[in-house]
Parts: structure tokens; sequence; C-alpha cells
């Protein structure tokens, strides 16, 4: 079965009776138990094969399938969807590291619907990767692991689990490797499950932690290189955290079609809710959200088949922006709701505090806002176009980013820790020049300030020196800024790469561009005096029957409140 059918299947588990019948999957939130049955409708479905990478006997050929696969199972449960998804997390390093490692041991598993964890945090480490503690030494030819994960997703659950350990006393960048243990290959009383933690979201995941006591694992449990641990994390946390982003999509989804049904319902002062002009505009820019997140993903998901050199960065923007735009979204659909916001029990409504609780952990894992951010911060020295110009290193993106474009193949060996520049932020100028004669009304100058502002940004970035310490609270701004400038990019890119769209749906006169544009301007701290008429025209678009689904490229997530 195709991704194209995924949606109405997961459609069909959601009737009376099935695994993803509301009422179950609230049930077992309120019991903080797993959803047993919705993940076992995925195994059966076959969602495992597409963390397995094709050459080794999955269906994993295109990140952006798993975007849209995560992202209709989000829109259903966040927590289904980080229990299910954390498989693909846990098993990235693995591919990631190339042949030679224990890649067909894990693939026969996780086809088989084994659950994989990914174990990086420490107790007293946190982000601090290079902090951790937990060790492995030599033991034969075979290894010993000591210490503690905590807090992991699925480590209870899962069979296999992908570890940090410390291989060099001293620590440091080469101090640490990186290792699939297979839980039930070790000796009994070598590995113990730390107790599941109550949360403030996801209530029914697995969220608990693992202890290595004196634990033996055989040398094929090694993945990589020794003392490559620590680059081979950086680069599959770049997968990881462009695949991630879907569960904000999927969130972003939910709750848009709550607020489209209570505006089509709901009636005040003796007419319809949609009639007052600021619900509309809160929706429109509730709407041009989740727009500007879906393009940015989605120029992410297809950046890591064709520029994996720059991932470092896309990754970073990406992580750090999809799900503030998505929390932000939330924000104002639960203003809008009202009372219904914070009433679990109202039909139709009772969803939405379940999904404000839920999403905010995709902020926190696989590195935070701040991590991301500061990652991106540190590197800004590298990458001003004024700097170093960007070699065009194939295709630019607005040919890439065609929906029918087959994109290169997933080549993680590509990936690096530090990329030396961008790409798409750096072919702003190039793409706004080429675009200007074909805009949509009013599309052109939201362009032209765009450029302005980055023209802006690039000055400011001359002025900050390379550093190798923390960056600071000014280049932690900038960076923000950054990230505003390349998610307008993305949008134009997106709009210039298909113009088969150009007449239809959220595309039509440039209606999702120019909403995602003044956006971005506000981001930049720009107040586009047609902000508000461009806000107004997408919320009332939700209103129509297009609205029913808001989304630029691939099929509908379908989902209903
Ligand atoms: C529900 C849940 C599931 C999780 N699942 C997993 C999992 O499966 N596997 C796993 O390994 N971990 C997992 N984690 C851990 C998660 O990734 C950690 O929260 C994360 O590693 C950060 O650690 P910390 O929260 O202790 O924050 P700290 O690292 O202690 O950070 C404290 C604050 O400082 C900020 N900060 C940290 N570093 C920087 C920096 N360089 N620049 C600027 N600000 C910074 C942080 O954003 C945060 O606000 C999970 C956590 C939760 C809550």
């Amino acid at each position: 079965m195709s991704t194209l059918e995924f949606a109405g299947e997961v459609e069909r588990w959601s009737r009376p009776g099935g695994a993803f019948e509301p009422t179950l999957l609230t049930a077992h939130d309120e019991a903080e138990s797993f959803p047993a049955e919705a993940c076992a409708a995925l195994d059966g479905w076959g969602l495992p094969a597409y963390y397995v990478p094709t050459r080794y006997g999955g269906r994993l050929a295109r990140l952006e399938d798993v975007h849209t696969l995560l992202r209709t199972v989000a829109a259903r449960d966040m927590t289904v969807a980080v229990a299910h998804g954390k498989t693909f997390l846990g098993a990235a390093s693995v591919w990631a590291a190339g042949d030679g490692g224990p890649m067909s041991l894990l693939a026969r598993h996780v086809l088989a619907g084994e659950a994989v964890a990914w174990g990086l945090t420490e107790p007293d480490a946190g982000s601090d990767l290079l902090a951790g503690t937990l060790t492995a030494t030599r033991n034969g030819s075979g290894w010993r692991l000591s210490g503690r994960k905590w807090p992991v997703n699925n480590a209870t659950r899962g069979r296999f689990v992908s570890v940090l350990a410390r291989t060099d006393p001293a620590g440091g960048p080469r101090g640490f490797s990186l290792f699939l243990v297979d839980k039930r290959a070790t000796a009994p009383g070598s590995v113990r499950h730390l107790p599941k933690m109550p949360t403030h979201g996801i209530r029914g995941a697995d969220i608990s932690g693992i202890e290595f006591v004196d634990a033996r694992v055989p040398s094929h449990s090694l993945v990589g290189t020794v003392g490559g641990g620590l680059e081979l994390v950086l680069k599959t946390l770049q997968l990881t955290r462009v695949t991630c982003v879907a569960l904000s999509l999927g969130a972003g989804d939910h709750s848009l079609r709550i607020i489209r049904n209570f505006l089509g319902e709901r009636r005040l002062h003796g007419r319809p809710l949609s009639d007052l002009p600021h619900a509309r505009a809160v929706t429109g820019r509730a709407v041009a959200r989740q727009l500007l997140a879906e393009a940015v993903a989605f120029t992410a998901a297809r950046a890591a088949h064709e520029i994996p050199q720059e991932l470092s960065v896309v990754s970073a923007v990406t992580k750090a922006l999809v799900p503030t735009l998505v929390q932000g979204q939330l924000r104002l659909i639960g203003e809008l709701l009202g009372a219904r916001s914070f009433l679990t029990g109202v039909e139709g409504y009772g969803g939405f505090a379940k999904i404000e609780r839920d999403h905010q952990i995709v902020s926190v894992f696989d590195g935070s806002t701040w991590v991301n951010r500061s990652a991106l911060a540190a590197t800004l020295p590298l990458l001003r176009p004024g700097r170093r110009p960007v070699a065009p290193a194939g295709l630019p993106a607005h040919e890439w980013l065609r929906e029918d474009h087959e994109p290169a193949a997933l080549d993680p060996l590509r990936l690096g820790v530090l990329a030396r520049g961008d790409s798409i932020l750096g072919g702003l100028g190039g793409l706004v020049a080429r675009l200007s004669a074909d805009m949509p009304d009013g599309t052109a100058s939201l362009a032209a300030r765009l450029l302005d502002a980055y023209a802006d940004l690039d000055a400011r970035i001359a002025g900050v020196g390379a550093t190798t310490g923390s960056p600071t609270t000014a280049a932690m701004r900038m960076a923000e800024r950054y990230e505003w400038c390349f998610a307008g990019a993305a949008a134009l890119a997106l709009w210039a790469a298909n113009p088969q769209h150009h007449d239809h749906g959220w595309w039509r006169d440039g209606g999702w561009l120019a909403g995602c544009l003044a956006l971005v301007l506000e981001g930049l701290g720009v107040r586009p005096p047609e902000a508000s008429a461009v806000f107004n025209r997408l919320g009332s678009l939700l209103l129509t029957p297009e609205g029913d689904r808001v989304g630029l490229l691939g099929r509908p997530a379908g989902v209903p409140a």
C-alpha cells in the first residue's frame, strides 16, 4: 500500500471500534497507558518499512514520504506518532554510518516491527553530549557498558537502543562511540529499565530510561568507528531534526480542522463568529503559520537528498523554526476557541487541550529551539554570502523543489558537521530577480522588502567575528532573523518551482505566498501594511470547501476534529 492510501486507512481506523478511535486514544492519555492498538495497526500496515532505507530492504527512498506518514499519524494523535516514529530516530544513526555495521541485523528487526530507542541524554548532561558519562570499555573483542540514559522515549518497550558512550575517559570530540544494543542479547540483570516518567503531554508514551550495569555487548554492536560517535550523532541529528518536524505539521493540521469547525458553527451577537474581521485575520495568521511551516519542512526534506552538505544549517533552521511556528499557531487558535480550548469534555473541541500539551515536546527533544539556534548562531560568520559566495553544487532549490522532481538518493556519507554555505538563502537575490516579472499582485513588494531585510542582516552578520565560545544574545537574535529570512527564501523557491499549482487552492493569486511573506516580514520586525488584508483572505479561504485541507503539496491529511 502506498503513502497515498495511508490517510484513508488511518481514517478507517478512527471509526468506532478502530485502533485510532478518539475515545480510545483519549482513554489511553488519561490512564497514561501506551496506545498499543494504534501502534500495532501501524505495524500491520507496514509503517516500519518506511524507517528502513530501500538498500537494506525497506521503503525509505524519500524523506518526504516519512514526513507525510508521520504527519498523518500526528494529525490524529501525537502520542502515537511519537511512540511509533521514534524507531526512525533510533535507527537513523545506523543508516547514517554507512555499510559495514549492524544495518542488516537492524533492518530485519525493524521490518519485523521491533522498536528502537535513541539514547543520547543523561540525567546530569542534558543537551551537553560531551558531558556524557555512560562508559563503554573493551571486553575481549566486545564492549562493556555502564551508566544511564534518561529520559528516553521507548527505553523500556524498545528492543534496541542506540547509545552514545564515552570510550575515551578523557572524552572530547573523539572520545565517544555509538553502539546499537540489542537488549535481548545482554545478560540478565545487566540492563535495567528506569520507571516511566509522568509527563505533561504525550502521557501514554513510554518516557523512561535505561541503566547498563557492566552490560556486555558484542563487537558488532559498534556503529561507525571507535571515537566517531559524536560526529555520527551530529550528522544523524540533521536527518532526525528534519523528520521530527512532521509532528508539528500534524498538530497544526488537527488544530486547524478544529478551528474551522468552530468558526463554521459558532454564532455570537446574532451572527457567525467568522463574520468578525478579527476572527478571520487571526485564523488567517494561523493558516499562514502552518503553510510556512510546511514550506520550510518540505524544503528541508528535499535538501537532505539534494544538498546534504548544507543540512547542518537547514536542519538547525527547520528544527528551531517549524515547532515555534506551530506553537504560535496553537496559541492563536486557542485564543479564538476561548473556553473550548480549556474544557476537555466538550464534544468536538475537547481534543484541543491535548494537542497543545502534546506539541510542546517537539521543541524540546532532538535538540531544543535554543540548541539549534545556538548552533546556527555559531555558524553565521560562515554563512554570509558576501564572505564566501556559495558555488552552486547542483541544481538550484527552485528546480529540486518541483513536486514531480525525483530527488537524489539519500546519501548520509555526504552529510557534513559544518556547512560552509547556504544555497537556499544565498540564492534569494537571484530568485527574486528571476521571479520579478511573474509574481502575483502584492507579492513582489513583499519579496523586495524581504530582500532588504536580508541585506540588513547580512551587514549585521559582517560585524560578528568567528568565536569558539557560546554565541552572544545578539548573535542568537541574528540567528532568529536568519531563520525568518531562510523561511521566506524557501517559500519563494517552492512557489517558483511549482507553477502547475498557481491556479489552484491556497496557491491561487499567490495567497499562501503572500501570507508566508507577510509573516516572515513581521518576524523580522517589518510591519507590511497589506498584512491584515492578506491574512483576512487566508482566513476566509479556510471557511470555503477548499479550506478542508490546509496544505501545499501531496494529498489531504484528512483529519476530523
Ligand atoms: C518527553 C521526552 C522525551 C525525550 N526523549 C528522548 C530520547 O528519546 N532520547 C534522548 O536522548 N533524550 C530524550 N529526551 C531528552 C531531551 O532531548 C532533553 O530534554 C534534551 O536533551 C535537553 O536536556 P534538558 O532538558 O535536561 O535540558 P538542558 O540541556 O539542561 O538545557 C537547559 C536549558 O538550556 C538550553 N540550552 C542547552 N544547551 C544550549 C545551548 N548550547 N545554547 C543555548 N541554550 C541551550 C536548553 O534549551 C534548555 O532551555 C526526552 C525528553 C522528554 C521530556
